[in-house]
């Protein structure tokens, strides 16, 4: 075990986000690591099945020793859900819309969760429990367009301020700055990761993703649709690896108030995803049907995390080159209905 997970050994964790994608990938881990963790969903765009290993939604009853579900709200305050005879330590925000389609349906869920569930979420730390930890869901799409490549952290980013993506990249960036008020003017311990491209199995199927969306076309033997000329690139990193990175952060005694990019460096043109995507179904064909798509207003053209942070102070680079992480997500996606 790296040296750093062994903070979270009896451990209080809130996870918000908790029955998401990210979210319940972080409960598995945390759990296994000996800490209790409390995990907190509203549900509008998580999944109940993302958590049936550690609760009986029936029964309502925890499966997992350590294991309690609450579902709330997390732009309340958090002592209106919270059980009162609890400390917590340690916080990770993952609650948020993530994809773009779902989180243009969402608009004002989406700032409202990143900046006032954000603030919420502090304030509690500051007035309840000032020695707690807050680790913040950020997102490689602070950068925006970028005009700097691979991205570094001290890069400010190219952002449309009022553009069909602001609700979700402009809420990221405030929830950063107020995390950053927490720290510099009332010293919480805040951490943020900007997070790049993840996936795995626990993604949502239908979210509109460009891996679940190309996956879904091609179990339905339709085409693939690419949109714009498909040479705009990403990189993309196996959940297991990101929850490593993510908990490296959190649990390290060096990195209050840092932020830290995680990501997989390998980049990848989206023509060059379905075509790796057609190979891991397994298809005769070698070649996708694709059809081109216009490209939505915005679309950053390329994205590549620049890790050399994380190595330095994590001592965390990614283990799952794509194709290996595409095997169990596509039988993932093949056991959803
Ligand atoms: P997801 O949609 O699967 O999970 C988000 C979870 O948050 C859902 O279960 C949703 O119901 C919950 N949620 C949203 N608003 C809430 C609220 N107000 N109260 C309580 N719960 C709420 O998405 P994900 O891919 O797991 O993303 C998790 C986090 O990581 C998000 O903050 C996202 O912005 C960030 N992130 C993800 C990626 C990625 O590639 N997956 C990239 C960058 C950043
Ligand atoms: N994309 C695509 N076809 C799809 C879904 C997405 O060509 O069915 C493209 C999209 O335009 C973008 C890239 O794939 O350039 C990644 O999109 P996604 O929504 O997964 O994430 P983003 O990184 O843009 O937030």
């Amino acid at each position: 075990m790296h040296h750093s997970l062994e903070y979270y050994k009896n451990k209080v964790v809130l996870i918000t986000g908790a029955a998401g994608f990210v979210g319940s990938h972080l409960t598995d881990k945390v759990l296994s690591l000996g800490a209790t963790v409390i995990g907190v969903d509203n549900f509008i765009t998580g999944n109940s099945a993302n958590l049936a290993q550690h609760w009986d939604a029936a029964a309502k009853k925890s499966l997992t020793e350590g294991f309690r579900f609450i579902a709330a709200d997390v732009n309340q305050p958090p002592l209106e859900y919270l059980p009162a005879d609890i400390t917590i330590d340690c916080i990770f925000h993952f609650a948020s819309p993530a994809s773009p389609p779902r989180y243009q349906e969402h608009p004002v869920e989406t700032y409202l969760v990143n900046s006032w569930g954000t603030h919420q979420l502090l304030d509690y730390l500051r007035h309840h429990n000032p020695t707690g930890r807050f680790i913040y869901a950020g997102t490689s799409e602070a950068y925006g367009d970028p005009q700097v490549h691979p991205q570094v952290e001290t890069y400010w980013g190219n952002v449309n301020p009022n553009g069909p993506r602001s609700c979700y990249d402009e809420s990221k960036r405030l929830g950063e700055s107020i995390c950053g008020v927490h720290t510099r003017d009332f010293d919480i311990d805040t951490r943020i990761v900007r997070i790049f491209n993840t996936y795995g199995p626990r993604m949502d199927l239908y979210d509109g993703r460009v891996i679940p969306n190309l996956v879904l076309k091609a179990l339905q033997n339709q085409p693939m649709a690419i949109y714009g000329d498909g040479r705009q690139t990403r990189s993309y990193c196996f959940v297991s690896d990101l929850v490593e990175g993510v908990l490296r952060l959190g649990g390290s005694d060096q990195t209050k108030g840092e932020t830290v990019n995680i990501g997989n460096p390998g980049e990848f043109t989206i023509l060059q995803t379905a075509e790796l995507i057609q190979q891991v179904l397994g298809s005769k064909q070698e070649k996708p049907d694709i059809v081109f798509e216009p490209l939505p207003k915005d679309d950053p053209l390329k994205r590549q995390p620049d890790i050399t942070k994380a190595q330095l102070l994590l001592d965390w680079q990614p283990t799952v080159d794509f194709k290996a992480g595409l095997e169990p997500t596509i039988a993932f996606f093949r056991t959803q209905p």
